[in-house]
């Protein structure tokens, strides 16, 4: 029999209800909430609740879509990782900066980048909600991407084992020493354990800045440009959109508000006069200059002088020509990197209604293939999503020099939940159509989800954010497989930790 009468946990009805769902998935309702607010109270608690035989699951900022955090038993304790959020220790001299668990991207950028600081994979666009734990254990990326994923970037956990016992994955300056017990836990969805603290390496903010973006024609040339950027490794970010993508963002931003924040970074990065021209420019180049685009690329590069930066992005201009693209008013990269952390507005869609991406990251030989498939799939459901008035458009970024991500968003009309209601911005919700219930629609999302995934697995690409949406025994070597299972055996014995998490 579950007791649940510790009184740090909260076994609040509604607190409780609000946890049983997440950006898409709906699951149980758990059985309480614990807020730790220290390693020591996260310790004692999860040693409580293992020799209760309640199931962990660990939550950070909530923003993931993949059931990382959605239990699927009613004895599950929540572990909100909120009120873990203090940045430990900015250590200038060895470059390291530790934080607890829970602490934001936006609260880190808040910190370092006054002192000129930052990490090299340095946060999602989620990251005024989303925390740098829950980054880590599920894995992902935006800024920063051309140094990879941020399971990559971190330097070493403290985790909370099932049992309460605290553990080091290595040493908090360097990765590098015997097997990489740091990299085991990163991309876990919290299957292995809960991590505490948070160790990531600090690099120098860069001086200069350039911004361009760029329109095509067709898949081929688009692709054909996003790869060589990358291989060529001259844009820090290099990401883009289709057509039906790109008319949902402009039809999501306020102009206003996008002149703001671009005067606010152009004063930030020196000149009033500059600022004010660039403002302006905005508001005069307006939503419309994309609007023939079928596809963008926005590239951000960034270097220690202004030539260094121009020359980078003047040789990617020249692989855009070299493919048949064309340069267009960069106002969205600029916009973007004057606001790396907008609201999360975009976790519905622009009109009210519900957004779900999914994605898969394939090698760059591989991403017109996979852009074809997932075009054919969609043709081949077209009456079907139209009936139901789903809309899809695509999201492109490469990571690394060797990874391109493609990433379906699907657009519907349907009942918002209270995590969508409390996370988009009060005035912004306002403005929105609200709509019942929609349970045929996103019967068909799921198929659709279902059927990209397969696409994907069908060309071998890989995923962030497992949890409990893509497959993963299916697509390991069954010897890594079978060890896995058994470092979840031998680190979580009752299975406890996130059962279900990563298939485990
Ligand atoms: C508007 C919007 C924009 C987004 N943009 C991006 C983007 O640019 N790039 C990107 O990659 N993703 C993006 N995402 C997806 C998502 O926000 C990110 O993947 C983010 O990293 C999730 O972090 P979180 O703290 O919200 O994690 P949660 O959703 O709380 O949890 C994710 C997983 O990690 C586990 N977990 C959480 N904390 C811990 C911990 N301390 N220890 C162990 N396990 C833990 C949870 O159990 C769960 O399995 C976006 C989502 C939204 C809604």
């Amino acid at each position: 029999m579950t007791d649940l009468t510790n009184p740090a946990i909260d076994r609040d009805p509604s607190a409780r209800e609000k946890l049983g769902h997440d950006v898409f998935a709906r699951g149980v309702t758990p059985a309480g909430v614990l807020r730790p607010t220290s390693i020591e109270a996260l310790s004692a608690g999860i040693r409580a609740a293992a020799k209760q035989g309640l199931a962990i699951v660990p939550r950070g900022g909530g923003m993931s879509y993949t059931g990382g955090y959605v239990a699927d038993r009613d004895d599950a304790l929540v572990i909100d990782m909120a009120g873990m959020n203090r940045i430990l220790a900015i250590n200038q001299t060895d470059m390291t900066v530790t934080v607890e668990a829970g602490c934001t991207w936006s609260a880190l950028y808040e910190a370092l980048h006054p002192q000129g600081l930052r990490t090299p994979l340095w946060g999602t666009l989620s990251g005024i909600k989303a925390a740098i734990g829950g980054g880590a254990s599920q894995n992902g990326t935006f800024w920063g991407a051309r140094n990879g994923t941020i399971a990559d970037s971190v330097l070493s956990y403290r985790v909370v084992l099932a049992d309460g016992a605290v553990m080091d994955t290595g040493k908090s300056f360097f990765r590098g020493f015997g097997p990489d017990l740091t990299g085991l836990f990163g991309g876990d969805c919290g299957a292995l354990a809960v991590k505490a603290h948070v160790t990531l390496p600090l690099i120098r903010e860069a001086e200069a800045f350039a911004y361009g973006s760029f329109a095509f024609d067709t898949p081929a040339d688009y692709c054909a440009a996003m790869s060589e950027i990358a291989r060529c490794g001259l844009a820090m970010e290099s990401f883009g959109f289709d057509p039906f993508l790109q008319a949902q963002r402009m039809r999501r931003d306020s102009l206003a508000a996008d002149a703001k924040s671009l005067v606010t970074m152009m004063k930030a990065q020196g000149g009033f006069w500059r600022a004010i021209k660039e403002g302006a420019k905005v508001v005069t180049a307006g939503r419309s200059f994309l609007d023939e685009a079928k596809f963008s690329i926005h590239c951000l590069a960034e270097a220690r002088t202004r030539a260094a930066a121009d020359e980078d992005m003047r040789r990617i201009a020249a692989i855009v020509a070299a493919n048949n693209g064309r340069e267009v008013e960069n106002t969205i990269p600029k916009v973007l990197r004057a606001n790396p952390f907008p609201p999360v507005n975009s976790m519905v869609g622009p009109d009210g209604g519900r957004w779900l991406p999914v994605h898969g990251i394939v090698p760059h030989s591989r991403a017109l293939q996979t852009i074809e498939a997932l075009v054919a799939l969609f043709e081949a459901n077209e009456a079907e999503m139209e009936r139901l008035a789903i809309g899809a458009g695509y999201m492109f970024l490469t990571v690394g020099a060797t990874g391109f991500l493609i990433e379906p968003c699907f657009y519907w009309p349907d009942e918002l939940w209270g995590l969508h209601t409390e996370s988009v911005e009060s005035a912004h919700l306002a403005k929105l159509n609200r709509y019942p219930p929609n349970p045929e629609a996103r019967a068909l999302v799921e198929r659709l989800r279902k059927g990209v995934i397969d696409v994907i697995s069908a060309l071998d690409g890989v995923h962030f954010q497992i949890g409990r949406t893509y497959p993963l025994e299916q697509r390991s070597d069954p010897r890594a497989w079978r060890l896995l299972k058994a470092l979840k055996a031998e680190l979580d014995p009752q299975g406890l930790m996130n059962p279900g998490v990563l298939g485990l």
